[in-house]
């Protein structure tokens, strides 16, 4: 397939005439073909009208209708075959396999969301009958399922080319709920972009379904993502990015005479816990796992583990030894675009000044945009002190904050702000007491509390949470990845009093869909 330069507004392919965007080739420095034009307000426009006018027939599609487009999706994903791994990896420096695994998670959520709507049970249908004899007062009919948004409005990730971009998580969960998507392209990998743009608007036509069901913009954040998001049609964003891209956003959509929620996921740093018994009976291998943890993906991903709280004591040394050891061997890898290996070197510059931290490790020698990892330590009362610390530094960094007492963990582990992942590494030995206090501090920090194990390797599946308080994501009442993630893109609507004939399938009285439904407060399934 030739890679054009040209939006996808609906089924109209559009060259853009706002700025020109290049793909750089990270590894080589190299500008890369074609050009892609970046969108304007009109741009936006279109695509937001055809967005608002298609959502009219694919709110009402059946859901084994769109559960079978959302399965195309995924196909025409697949038959890009190695042409996409090979701009996928020319344009972020990701390795072979990498880029392959992430296919396979990108293909399979969208599959997973579409098994999610064909059995009907994520309408979260619930029903009340009415009691024309109840005293004082009847109660009358009550019916209540769960309806899609309206057109959604995704920000592909710079870290995650397929898996969280064009046809990624939070596309799969809108397609799923029935909204209709626009995606603003991530500039660092628009060939990639367009070649998954182009798969998903051939399953919009090959099923029949109104063209405004899938869009890609390209542009600047700034004009066309505020475009985007301040326009009308749009009733909410999904965006992975920076913690300033993502609050400014988030300020945009407040802002609306319509606010409309966001989802933004943005920064992260991950705390690990060590705690004494595991450190003294396994701290060397602790060690080399945390740095295989820091190291995958150059770091690049928002789980990696920036913070490491270890109580000193026996096995710390070890601890420290074996991170030593394995980050001086391990081998530089390619980060994701020159922007963000330039932020990545001026973050370890900044703590490699700081009077308070000692760097304990370096990686080897790296190069051009290569990831030169870095681990340091602090002390806990010169961390609690400085705010700058909590700050996520993207990339292979890690910071060792040692502690000399229990109260200490836990004063760090307060002194933090909200994170998609906790983690705690412990044996049957370890005070309880200092357990469960961390577990409880964890709750009210994280979305995710890890035992024996670290947050990189986000599985996908129905339990997964990926959120966590501000600023790990905008709102923590939601996860980004796993089925969970379809709730953030509807909402609940009751219907009272209604007509059988009238009522929607999900809530009707024959049960027409067959659906799991919560009937009088009792869990009926048929
Ligand atoms: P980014 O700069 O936030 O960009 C993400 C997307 O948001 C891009 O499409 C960008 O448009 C847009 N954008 C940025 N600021 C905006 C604003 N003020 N208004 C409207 N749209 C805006 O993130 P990035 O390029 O992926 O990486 C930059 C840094 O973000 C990294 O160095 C890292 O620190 C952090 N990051 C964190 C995570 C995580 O999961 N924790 C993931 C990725 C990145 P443009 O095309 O104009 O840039």
């Amino acid at each position: 397939m030739t890679i054009s330069g040209h939006m996808l507004l609906g089924a109209e392919e559009v060259m853009g005439t706002s700025a020109q965007i290049n793909a750089i080739n990270p590894a080589t420095g190299e500008k890369m073909a074609p050009d892609f034009g970046g969108g304007t307000q009109a741009d936006v426009d279109k695509a937001c009208n055809k967005a608002a006018k298609a959502f009219s027939s694919f709110r009402r599609l059946s859901n084994e209708k769109r559960a079978a487009f959302i399965d195309s999706c995924a196909d025409n994903i697949m038959e890009l075959g190695d042409e996409l791994v090979e701009r996928v990896m020319a344009e972020t420096g990701l390795p072979q396999p990498r880029v392959v695994g992430e296919r396979g998670r990108t293909v399979g959520q969208l599959k997973l969301f579409a098994q999610l709507i064909r059995d009907g049970n994520y309408l979260g249908a619930r029903i009340d009958t009415a009691m024309p004899d109840r005293e004082p007062l009847p109660r009358l009919d009550h019916r209540m399922q769960y309806i899609p948004l309206g057109p959604v409005a995704v920000f592909g990730a710079s870290n995650f080319p397929l898996a969280f971009s064009v046809a990624g998580g939070d596309t799969a969960a809108a397609f799923a709920a029935g909204c209709p998507v626009i995606v603003k392209a991530h500039s660092s990998h628009p060939g990639t972009s367009e070649l998954v743009g182009r798969a998903l608007q051939k399953a919009v036509a090959d099923h029949g379904l109104d063209e405004g069901v899938f869009s890609l913009v390209f542009g600047s954040g700034r004009e066309v993502g505020s475009a985007l998001v301040s326009h009308p049609a749009i009733k909410a964003v999904g965006f992975t990015g920076s913690e300033g891209g993502g609050t400014a956003l988030m300020k945009l959509a407040a802002a609306r005479p319509e606010p409309i929620p966001v989802y933004a996921e943005m920064s992260s740093i991950n705390p690990v816990f060590l705690l004494p018994d595991a450190l003294a009976t396994r701290g060397a291998e602790i060690g080399s796992n945390l740095v295989a943890s820091m190291m995958m993906g150059a770091g690049q991903f928002c789980t990696s583990p920036g913070l490491v709280i270890a109580m000193a004591g026996d096995g710390y040394d070890d601890f420290v030894a074996s991170a030593r050891d394995s980050i001086a061997e391990a081998a530089p890898q390619t980060m994701l675009s020159p922007t963000i290996h330039e932020a990545y070197q001026k973050g370890v510059e900044h703590l490699s000044s700081m009077s308070q931290l000692s760097q304990l490790s370096q990686g080897k020698e790296a190069q051009g945009c290569q990831c030169r990892a870095a681990l340091f330590e602090v002390s806990a009362s010169d961390f609690i002190s400085n705010e700058d610390l909590r700050e996520e530094v993207f990339g292979s960094c890690s910071l060792v904050v040692r502690c000399d007492n229990a109260e200490q963990m836990i004063t760090v582990l307060n002194s933090l702000r909200g994170q998609l992942t906790g983690a705690i590494h412990a044996t049957d030995a370890e005070d309880p007491e200092l357990v469960d206090g961390l577990i409880e501090a964890l709750e009210l920090k994280v979305g995710r509390i890890i035992w024996n194990g670290f947050g990189t390797g986000v599985e996908v599946c129905h339990a997964m949470v990926h959120g966590g308080p501000y600023p790990a994501t905008a709102d923590g009442r939601s996860t980004s990845v796993g089925t969970a993630a379809i709730d953030r893109y509807m909402r609940p609507v009751c219907y009272q009093n209604m007509p059988n004939k009238y009522l929607p399938k999900s809530v009707d009285e024959e049960n027409s869909l067959g659906i799991c439904r919560l009937v009088n407060g009792e869990v009926v399934t048929n």
